[in-house]
């Protein structure tokens, strides 16, 4: 490996998701030119494509609003949910004054913003952050883009390296604890219709408890189906991950979610991905020198469908703090840091009054472990 040259900027911005983003393109409208650290996004499916009305004016703040127009993405106007009753209850986007959600086709949806940055004067350096160092007048950064290891410079840096977190945890693993109340994690497959399905498949979305956690499952525009399964990782059936028939014997302990996909003829074809979906945060999200945007910040169960929503907050609202604290007022840091602190207290209060609506399954451990707010001595290092 050789070293690449040195570049410098005032400020960094590391990650290459939502929040890092929102972020680049919020420094550019502002007349910046940041340094941008942003891997190649991931082949594939990406998981997370239900997106709150409340990203939109977010979205029109970076100039963003306009790719929720692009056909792969669909308004939603029903949920379904069978939780804390056998019945299934219907919750339509219509009566929203707000609007509804939008379920996007995530990959293209990432794949567009990042385009958009580009297209505004960004040129992301496709690299992973691996070291850093405070030098007394600024960060050096040390990247590796897998041929080649480098260093830049910059006085401020937003970390959007998500549930990572780098900089947190390169450059003060003690400063700022990564807190956690919970273990969850998600199993997630993506369906296509068999050949020559004679059934057009319902445009909705469907939530279905069980007493080892709950099943989600949305169409998206294209016709595809995104199923996810939520638990913790010790109620994990053996294999799951590695043997379909595993996770098809699971789906025939759901009433809804199973006959959904056999009415509609979705094959499963292939054991799901297991992903980590808990709610870990950082407190405070901020350091000398940093502040930590979207899940670096603050993870939060896909319960809320807000990840996407606060990684565009905290990517705006990240880098106007870091602009004004350059220009040496820290005020707007610090009102960010206790903003997000307070999201994550209300967001587990909420969490804990959804969770309770569910009655049926008190004794399983996935629920018993939900029941009543999170106390500190819940909250374990991560
Ligand atoms: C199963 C599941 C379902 C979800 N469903 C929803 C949903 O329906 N609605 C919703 O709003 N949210 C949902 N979420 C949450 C949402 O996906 C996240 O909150 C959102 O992706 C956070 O964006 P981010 O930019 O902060 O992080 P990420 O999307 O995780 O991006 C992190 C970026 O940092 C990069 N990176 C990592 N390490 C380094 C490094 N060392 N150097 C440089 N870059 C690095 C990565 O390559 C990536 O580009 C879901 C999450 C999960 C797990």
């Amino acid at each position: 490996m050789t070293a690449a040259a040195f570049s410098t900027a005032d400020i960094a911005v590391v990650g290459g998701g939502i929040a890092s983003t929102a972020a680049v393109l919020r420094l550019l409208r502002t007349g910046h030119s940041p340094l941008w650290i942003a891997p190649a996004q991931k082949e594939g499916n990406l998981p997370g494509e239900h997106l709150s009305p409340a990203a939109r004016p977010m979205l029109e703040e970076i100039g963003a609003a306009g790719l929720l127009d692009a056909a792969c993405h669909r308004p939603e106007q029903s949920v379904f949910s069978a939780w804390g009753s056998d019945q299934l209850a219907e919750r339509s986007g219509i009566v929203h004054l707000e609007g509804p959600s939008t379920v996007l086709e995530r990959a293209a949806f990432e794949r567009d913003l990042r385009a958009l940055a580009i297209g505004a004067g960004a040129a992301p350096a496709e690299a992973r952050l691996t070291g850093l160092d405070w030098s007394g007048e600024g960060w050096i950064l040390e990247v590796d883009d897998g041929d080649r290891l480098g260093r830049c410079g910059a006085q401020f840096i937003l970390d959007g390296s998500g549930r990572a977190a780098v900089v947190a945890g390169i450059q003060a693993p003690d400063h700022a604890a990564r807190l956690r109340a919970d273990q969850l994690v998600a199993l997630c497959v993506v369906l296509s219709q068999e050949e020559n399905a004679g059934v057009e498949p319902t445009r909705a979305t469907l939530l279905e408890t069980v007493p080892e956690g709950w099943w989600y499952a949305t169409l998206q525009a294209g016709g595809r189906l995104i199923l996810n399964f939520y638990t913790d990782p010790d109620l994990l059936p053996r294999d799951v991950t590695r043997d379909t028939s595993v996770f098809r014997a699971m789906l025939e302990r759901t009433t809804y979610v199973g006959r959904w996909l056999r009415d509609a003829e979705f094959s499963l074809d292939a054991p799901p991905d297991l992903v980590s979906a808990g709610t870990t945060w950082l407190a405070p999200a901020t350091g000398e020198g940093w502040v930590a945007i979207g899940d670096a910040a603050a993870a939060f169960d896909p319960l809320s469908s807000h990840g996407m929503t606060t990684a565009l907050w905290t990517g705006i609202r990240g880098a106007d703090a870091a602009i004004a604290r350059l220009g040496g007022d820290a005020e707007p840091l610090a009102d960010y840091a206790e903003k997000v602190g307070r999201g994550v207290q209300e967001f587990l209060q909420s969490r804990a009054t959804i969770y309770a609506e569910e009655r049926r399954f008190d004794a399983s451990p996935f629920w018993e472990r939900r029941k009543g707010a999170v106390t500190d001595a819940m909250v374990a290092g991560s």
